[in-house]
């Protein structure tokens, strides 16, 4: 507090006053000024509200896209504290069974195994090692998890038999008679013990009728770790999300879902402010009071105002900044993303409605801008696309290690047939239609490892700005952010140059 002697020492200005010329600002347009720090970065807390009724420790949602988010990042997005949103452009049976894998998650429990039949061959082992890396494989019946187990092949099996290439696994394989397995069931503690004692490589779990449900391998038990601030429901299964589209049709795909327990259901749109998300809205809350349901995409009051007066419990804000989206340039729609999180948020928080920062987050600082900015949590695609959880084969190109990333707008995505149109529904096509309009772009990205490298890091990041900025959790940074006492600052072109790295002849940007 300034003593009335000093007059106000406040710089810079605060958030009302930075965005009350309405002028279109990104993040990149503005920076927040350092504060007094008396704590220890890892004492910043960052819970933060998703919906009205979830809280996750990381503010951290995986955007639903088909180059991003299905279970296997949904399950790292959750264990990190965060949470993943599946997307749609899929069978229904497909976006459930990703789902249920979430739900069902066991941490170190391998619950979708790769697995091969009596008559595969040596070879198709070989072939699965250069692909997956492993050579350990559980031999069923039928060649599939659910499959009677019948004996497993590890390389101890196929060492020395590369010569044979058509040798059938049944031959080579280790059978289940002199196998050790464990009853499904088991804690992830004794079957931990079990490999223990075993001295094994892979423990397969298997049900009454001996049939495959799950696998342990010692290489993952020796990597676990715990995940204390992991993102869970009453019955301590992972929470996740699913995105649906509105559409008539979509009520099944969102019966599936819930059958299978989805937590959280997002409305997919470009352009959310609609009749038929309204609608959609009030039949969810009617039918499922359980479900939170997040409404949008939107990025004015007014687009908001409909959706929080139709019962919407969270508001994903975005049009036209994602890195993949053409919107903007072609519908001559949208708003800059700094902008329409400060006009929604400080709308939507009249009514308790938490807001999603949907879109161009390239950084941590990124991050922080849009929860000073009143956001809640952020989703990103770009971020977390290229990562080992994001769905798609790597490839190379040019000596570089690259994985697809797409827009849901671009054609690419909306002529995926197994989507039924879902990605079109997100920006008012239909199937029949003669004319397509692209909203998005078709790209890769460079190999990013693990998410469960990278949300640690960020999380590292968060906490480091908010010592910086004097916010000892994220919820105080959005008071002082509504009080004044978070100061922003406008950046002229010349001190975004400055603010970056300049005058190095070469450099390398390692960032964690
Ligand atoms: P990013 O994090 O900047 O890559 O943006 C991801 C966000 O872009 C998603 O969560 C969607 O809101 C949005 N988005 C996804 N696909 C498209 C598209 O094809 N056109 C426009 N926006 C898209």
């Amino acid at each position: 507090m300034n003593t009335k002697a000093e007059g106000d020492l406040r710089d810079g200005l605060s958030a009302a006053e930075i965005f009350e010329n309405r002028e279109g600002l990104t993040y990149n347009d503005f920076l927040l000024l350092p504060g007094y720090i008396d704590f220890t970065a890892d004492e910043v807390d960052l819970t933060s509200p998703l919906t009205k009724k979830i809280n996750l420790k990381s503010p951290l949602v995986s955007a639903p896209m088909d180059t991003v988010t299905e279970a296997d990042m949904a399950i790292a997005m959750a264990l990190c504290g965060g949470i993943g949103i599946i997307h749609h452009n899929c069978t229904p049976e497909y976006q459930a069974n990703e789902v249920h894998k979430v739900k069902k998650y066991k941490h170190g429990f391998i619950r979708d195994p790769m697995c091969m039949g009596p008559d595969n061959t040596v070879a198709d082992v070989i072939e699965a090692k250069r692909k997956n890396g492993f050579t350990g494989y559980p031999i069923t019946e039928n060649g599939k998890l659910g499959g009677r187990l019948i004996g497993i092949v590890t390389s101890r099996d196929i060492d020395f038999r590369e010569g044979h290439p058509q040798l059938s696994l049944k031959e080579v394989m280790t059978p289940i008679d002199n196998m050790i397995t464990a009853q499904s069931g088991v804690t992830l503690q004794s079957a931990n013990h079990i490999l223990e004692k075993s001295k094994k490589g892979k423990l397969p779990i298997i049900n009454g009728s001996g049939e495959l449900v799950a696998l342990i391998a010692r290489t993952d038990l020796k990597k676990a770790r715990s995940y204390p601030n992991a993102s869970k429901d009453s019955n301590k299964q992972l929470l996740v999300g699913a995105a649906i589209g509105t559409r008539d049709t979509d009520r099944e795909r969102l019966k599936l879902l819930v059958s299978n327990g989805v937590d959280v259901i997002v409305l997919d749109s470009s352009q959310g402010n609609s009749v038929y998300q309204i609608e959609m809205i009030k039949y969810i809350k009617k039918t499922y009071p359980d479900i939170q349901v997040i409404g949008g995409n939107v990025v004015t009051r007014m687009q908001a105002r409909n959706l929080i007066e139709a019962g919407a419990d969270a508001l994903r804000v975005g049009m036209g900044s994602g890195s993949i989206c053409i919107t903007q340039e072609v519908m001559a729609c949208g708003c800059p993303q700094a902008t329409a999180v400060y006009q929604v948020s400080s709308y939507a928080r009249q009514f308790n409605v938490p807001v999603i920062a949907d879109g161009g987050i390239q950084s941590v600082g990124h991050i922080v801008k849009s929860l000073a900015l009143g956001a809640s949590t952020v989703m990103m695609g770009s971020l977390l696309a290229g990562t080992s959880e994001a769905p798609g084969e790597y490839f190379f190109s040019d000596g570089v290690r690259l994985k697809k990333y797409r827009g849901m707008g671009s054609l690419e995505a909306m002529e995926n047939k197994d989507g039924k149109g879902a990605a079109m529904s997100r920006y008012f096509h239909k199937e029949t239609d003669k004319h397509r309009v692209a909203q998005g772009v078709s790209g890769s990205i460079v190999d990013k490892g693990s998410v469960l490298r990278f949300l640690p890091y960020l999380q590292a990041g968060m906490q480091h700005s908010c010592q910086d900025i004097g916010a000892r959790s994220v919820g105080i940074l959005r008071d002082m952010s509504y009080s004044g006492d978070l100061r922003f600052m406008k950046r002229t072109y010349s001190a975004q140059l400055e603010g970056n790295v300049h005058s190095l002849f070469s450099y390398e940007k390692r960032l964690f």
